[in-house]
């Protein structure tokens, strides 16, 4: 089931999000509900607190260039163990501030640790897309959003847009 997304400036998604200490049919459930509104989106990531679960649990699928075959990743309480010196600029967007992007610098290779659907411990690097988007995501557990990263014009431009937006919304 599709779960609505919470849209910037919510204080939801400026929270600290708690850790998960097992794995129960209702986060099993969230987890999959997150896969499907994130691919309905469409995006390549989604965070509990965007639909507004303050929970440690990212949902992710990097693999979007032609033939490669799906891989859809749910990770509880996903920890960065290691990051590269090496960095990265992807022009970054989120599904919770519509429409807007920018660039963003992250170390380019992340080792990171997590509970999958199962409990099982794992623990994996990454690099590329997946690496920067699994930084975007991780950020959301702790209440950062990516324009946190852009000067204070072009964040407090991006805010008023979709308070404009979100006002839009509400009178449709
Ligand atoms: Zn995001």
């Amino acid at each position: 089931m599709k779960r609505p997304i919470l849209i910037h400036p919510d204080p939801r998604l400026k929270k600290v999000s708690a850790a998960v200490d097992d794995i129960t049919d209702a986060r099993r459930q969230l987890a999959e509900d997150m896969l499907e509104t994130m691919y309905d989106a469409p995006g390549i990531g989604l965070a509990a607190p965007q639909v507004g679960v303050l929970e440690r649990l990212v949902v992710l699928d990097c693999a979007k260039r032609e033939g490669e075959e799906p891989r859809p990743l749910a990770m509880f309480n996903p920890e960065i163990v290691a990051a590269s010196d090496e960095l990265n600029t992807y022009e970054e967007g989120c599904l919770s501030i519509p429409e807007q992007f920018a660039d963003v610098t992250r170390p380019a290779e992340v080792q990171v640790r997590w509970m999958d659907v199962d409990g099982a411990l794992r623990e994996e690097g990454f690099g590329g897309l997946w690496a920067t988007c699994l930084q975007h995501e991780i950020d959301h557990l702790n209440g950062k959003l990516f324009i946190d990263y852009l000067g204070p014009m072009k964040r407090q431009m991006i805010t008023r847009r979709m308070v404009k937006l979100k006002r839009e919304q509400a009178r449709a």
